[in-house]
Formats: structure tokens, C-alpha cells, sequence
């Protein structure tokens, strides 16, 4: 109806109206069932999944590679969507100081197939991108990709290059499913970066003779957004002269034109507001951030998030020795979800097994050491029983990776009485200035003293191969976020799965237990958690000392995380909120 120029408008005042109006329509146009050829998708900006060729910013794209090779295990119709960035950056350090470089990266070298191009419009002309796509048993990766694509997170999160991307993805990505002869059985939008997939559904719904309240309310009842981030306020706005550019001129339906124009205010729009008006189905990514991440519609009402704690894939992130001993000693299922007697069956977890792992995980983190010199360029080899600590994650403020280094006498004292290293590892965001700062202190403090220097070693361009080598190979991880800001985290889970003893502050998904079952780190001011985290260091010393301790604390840990870091777990509770 939409092409001859005519288009249907019913005006609804908010979200009630639309609920009301959906009550009254047919429910038989929701098609709940998934199948092949309408298979669960899932959209993401970023993909982290290096034995694809496709490298992330971090736990993001983490989630989502984890997602799908569960899926796959599950034997799930689950087609993940999300762009190949021909480029990708790497760090080092020079003269102290962070550098990038760039590399191209080649999909055909990684097993994808060239499937056909697809269009959409830019203010450049028409727009060609290349499908391609890789089959996973019942799962596979579509990508969309283009030579001038850019790399991940480049420029500003409003910058028109950020903008052609997102659309990119969600126009090209949904004529790619179209092309492939895909229709989605649920959209999930890994954040709002995917919003535009939502929209080309809608578009295409409405422009195909659908009444557009009912194509509203089918896209919302189809949509599932999950929510990593905790501030709305803190979120990039786009200009609505930058969606005349980019995003109108790909749409078809008048209606949706007026819908979508009536999201701006100030002619601004954030994308977190109208995705919240075209997801009725909404998630955060564990019990605190579902409970505390503040989120309003264009109403003004406060949005709920069904608390959906991450999980990791445990097949790919536990040593493989130690994966096939879960599903031995059952704590494990064949698709890594926790069995109901996991808890009595941790018992046969011993200190043993437990020190025979540990000294497996050790030469796994020697052979990954091997390919990632420290800042002054050698080459780390640990033995068996030499104790390290390590702090690996993206370095961004509210994580901390500054905070062990406030009193560097006390870190001094704390390895030295043991002999201990100290491992610190992640990378600062690209123009995160502040940041590559704060790691330039962190290294002149290290490197003012003859004992840190060769104690505490900072590991340049953090990522995947690092993540599993420390989690397998180092004694004892190092949480710190401000309570509060950390939407989840899944490091700490490969901590967990790896028999780490975890020091960590009771936030994100830590938060989903008690305090009690890791050696937590709290206090009333960032003093007392100081002082905290040194006591805390001093205890992990002596845990690593004590067989029976050891024991416990590992035991303890496990039996109250394993639900929790399960990924089947987690694509579990998706299924059940979106199919029952
Ligand atoms: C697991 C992982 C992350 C996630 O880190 P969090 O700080 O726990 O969110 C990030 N980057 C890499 C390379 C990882 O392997």
C-alpha cells in the first residue's frame, strides 16, 4: 500500500495503546517456532572469534562467538549476523607507550564463502556489499562486508562512519537473510548497534500490506534487546540530518518514515529509545544490571530488563582436560549446562586433580607466553610452582587496573615474600587518552624498581589466547570494577571454570552469588578497598600453600558459580523467556 503513496497512520499515544491493540489483533500472524529456514537470529556489531578470523573489542563480541557455539552444541537453528571488518588493529608498546598497527584480514582465508552482493543507499550512491557466510552444523555466520568497511569502533560512537556501519549491518544484513532465504523466528539484538535490523523488518513488514500498528506490534513481539550498558544518559546521540542520509532513504513504508521521525527530540535520537519502543522483549546481562541499569521509553516510564546473566561456552574456554573431567565426575551435561547433582559431585574434585590441572593450565600459559612479550620484550616462562596473580581485561576506567598500583610497597612487599609475579594484560580503546596515561604510570612505577621490574609484567594487545592462557595457568585473577558499573563481565567466569581463586568486588555477575564463596573485595571508600585487595593477595598466597584450603576455596567457587558461568544455562534462559 505504502508504494502508491498512501500510507495508514493510526495515532498511538504510547506503549499502553500498542498493548491494547495488540490484544485485539489475531494472534495467529506470531509465528513462535524456530526451523531452519526461520531460525533463531542474533545480530551483533561485534564478533570475537579469532579461529573465524574475525577479532572483537572485547566481552561483547566474546558473548556473542560464546552464543552461537552453544547454540551449535544444542543443535539450535541460530544464524548470527554481524559485519567482516577487513582490518584489524594491534597493539604494542614503544618507549612506553601504546602504538597501533593495522592488518588486513582475508575471509576466504578462514572458511567463508562469497555468497552474492547486496545494496542499500548511502549518501554516496548505492551501496554494494559482499554476503558471505559460514556453515556451522545447524548454526552459521552471514557477514556483510566491503573493502572500505573500516575496522571495529573506529571514530566516535555518533560519527557518520559509526553510523553507515550500524545501517550497514541491519539493512545489508536482512537483505542477506532475505537472499539466503532466512526468516527470522526472533531478532535478538546484541545492543543497540543492531537496532537497524529491527527497523528493516518493520519496513519490510509494513511496505508488504501489513497495517503498520500490526507490523509495530509483530516486529515488538519478535524482538528480544538485550541491554550491556548501565546509563542511557551516557549514550551517543545521531542527528536526525544524519539519519536523512543514511537511514530514511532506506526506508519504504511512509508510516514507518512518520514513526520514526516522532522519535527525535530536539532532533536527536538515541538508539537505546526506539529500540526500546520496537523490542517488547528486553534483557540485562545479570541480576544487579537487570535490577540498577536506568532506561526510560519515550514515555518517560522506567524500562525492565529480564535478568539474563551471561554465560561462556565451557568447551571452548576450559582446559579440554578439564572439560572432559566435568562431564566425567557429572557436573556437566554434554552441552555444558550444570547437572542437578553438580553440587554433591564437586566433591570429587580433589586437590589432586585440582593441582594436575593447574600444572597443565601452566604449560598451556607458557606456550601462549611464547607469542606475546612483555613490555620490555622477553619472553616469560613460568615453572610449576612459581604463584601469579594476573589482571586481564580491557583497560577502561571503571575496571581499574590502576588500583594494585596505589601503593606500590605494599604490591613490592606482598610478591616478594612469595616470590610472586604479577600479570597485567588488556588493551586501552583507541583514543582513550586518559587511559594510555594511566598505563604509562603504571609502567614507570615498574619500572623504577629492580624487584617489580622483574615481577610485574604488563602484556601488550590482550585477547583471546591470553584470556584462556592466564585463566588455565595463573593462580589467582584479579576483579576490580566500581561496584555498580559492571554490567557482567566474563572473565571472571573463565576464572571460575579454570580453578582460579578469584579476588574480585561484588559486582555484575560475581553479584549474582553471596560474597562469601570467592575472596571478595569491599569496603566503604576506594581506601578500604585498597586496603582490602592487599589483605586479599595475602590470603591467595597462603590458599595456594594449603591443600585442604585450596581445596575448599575451589570447590566453594565452583559449586556456587557453575550454573551461573554456564552458557547453556544462559541460551536456556533465552529460549524459555522468548518461546514460553
Ligand atoms: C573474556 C574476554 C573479555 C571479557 O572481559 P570482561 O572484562 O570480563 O568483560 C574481553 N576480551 C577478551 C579478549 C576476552 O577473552
Amino acid at each position: 500500500m505504502e508504494s502508491d503513496g498512501q500510507y495508514f497512520y493510526h495515532p498511538l499515544e504510547n506503549i499502553e495503546d500498542i498493548d491494547v491493540f495488540y490484544d485485539a489483533l489475531d494472534r495467529k500472524h506470531l509465528t513462535r517456532s524456530i526451523s531452519p529456514e526461520r531460525p533463531y537470529t542474533y545480530w551483533t556489531i561485534e564478533l570475537y572469534d579469532q579461529k573465524n578470523g574475525i577479532r572483537g573489542g572485547g566481552g561483547l563480541g566474546v558473548l556473542a562467538a560464546d552464543t552461537r557455539r552453544i547454540a551449535e552444541k544444542m543443535n539450535i537453528p541460530f544464524v548470527l549476523i554481524t559485519p567482516f571488518y577487513p582490518s584489524e588493529p594491534h597493539q604494542y608498546l614503544k618507549n612506553g607507550e601504546v602504538c597501533e598497527t593495522h592488518e588486513s584480514v582475508n575471509y576466504k582465508k578462514f572458511g567463508f564463502k562469497y555468497v552474492d552482493r547486496v545494496n542499500f543507499k548511502s549518501p554516496d550512491g548505492v551501496c554494494y556489499l559482499d554476503v558471505i557466510e559460514k556453515v556451522f552444523g545447524n548454526t552459521r555466520i552471514i557477514s556483510i562486508t566491503e573493502p572500505n568497511f573500516g575496522e571495529l569502533y573506529s571514530g566516535t560512537s555518533n560519527s557518520d562512519h559509526r553510523l553507515y556501519q550500524e545501517v550497514a549491518l541491519g539493512f545489508g544484513g536482512y537483505a542477506a537473510l532475505k537472499l539466503i532465504g532466512l526468516k527470522p523466528a526472533i531478532i535478538h539484538l546484541n545492543e543497540v548497534a543492531t537496532f537497524f535490523a529491527a527497523l528493516a523488518r518493520l519496513d519490510e513488514l509494513a511496505s508488504n500490506g501489513m497495517d503498520f500498528y500490526e507490523a509495530v506490534v509483530y516486529t515488538r513481539k519478535h524482538t528480544l534487546y538485550t541491554n550491556h550498558t548501565l546509563v542511557q544518559a551516557a549514550e551517543a546521540e545521531f542527528s536526525k540530518e544524519q539519519f536523512d542520509r543514511y537511514v530514511f532513504p532506506n526506508l519504504k513504508s511512509l508510516a514507518l518514515k512518520k514513526w520514526l521521525t516522532d522519535k527525535f527530540v530536539d532532533s536527536k535520537i538515541k538508539l537505546s529509545s526506539v529500540t526500546i519502543e520496537i523490542a517488547e522483549l528486553r534483557s540485562g546481562v545479570s541480576k544487579l544490571h537487570a535490577r540498577v541499569a536506568n532506561y526510560r521509553d519515550i514515555a518517560g516510564n522506567k524500562v525492565k530488563f529480564k535478568a539474563i546473566t551471561n554465560g561462556i561456552d565451557l568447551e571452548n574456554w576450559l582446559l579440554s582436560d578439564l572439560y572432559n573431567f566435568y562431564q566425567e565426575i557429572g557436573l556437566i551435561d554434554q552441552y555444558g549446562a550444570p547437572t542437578l547433582n553438580y553440587g554433591d559431585n564437586i566433591g570429587y574434585l580433589t586437590i589432586d586433580e585440582i593441582r594436575n590441572f593447574k600444572n597443565l593450565g601452566r604449560d598451556i600459559l607458557n606456550r601462549v607466553l611464547k607469542k606475546h612479550p612483555d613490555q620490555y620484550g622477553n619472553i616469560l616462562n613460568f615453572d610449576q610452582d612459581d604463584f601469579i596473580f594476573d589482571f586481564k581485561r580491557r583497560f577502561t576506567d571503571y575496571k581499574r587496573p590502576d588500583l594494585p598500583f596505589r601503593e606500590p610497597a605494599r604490591l613490592k612487599n606482598i610478591l616478594e615474600s612469595r616470590d610472586a609475579h604479577y600479570i597485567l594484560t588488556g588493551r586501552v580503546h583507541t583514543g582513550d587518552n586518559g587511559m594510555m596515561e594511566k598505563l604509562g604510570r603504571i609502567l614507570t612505577i615498574i619500572d623504577e624498581d629492580e624487584f617489580l621490574k622483574t615481577h610485574v609484567h604488563y602484556l601488550p594487545d590482550y585477547d583471546e589466547e591470553l584470556a584462556f592462557g592466564l585463566s588455565s595457568g595463573s593462580n589467582t585473577a584479579i576483579n576490580l570494577p566500581i561496584v555498580g558499573l559492571e554490567a557482567c563481565g566474563t572473565s571472571w567466569m573463565k576464572d571460575v571454570g579454570n580453578l582460579n581463586l578469584l579476588i574480585s568486588t561484588h559486582d555484575g555477575g560475581v553479584a549474582d552469588a553471596s560474597l562469601n564463596n570467592y575472596l571478595n573485595v569491599s569496603g566503604v571508600d576506594e581506601r578500604e578497598e585498597l586496603n582490602m585487595l592487599y589483605q586479599r593477595m595475602e590470603e591467595a598466597l597462603s590458599v595456594w600453600d594449603n591443600d585442604f584450603e585450596l581445596e575448599f576455596w575451589l570447590q566453594q567457587q565452583l559449586r556456587a558459580y557453575l550454573p551461573i558461568i554456564s552458557g547453556a544455562r544462559m541460551l536456556d534462559d533465552y529460549l524459555d523467556y522468548l518461546f514460553h
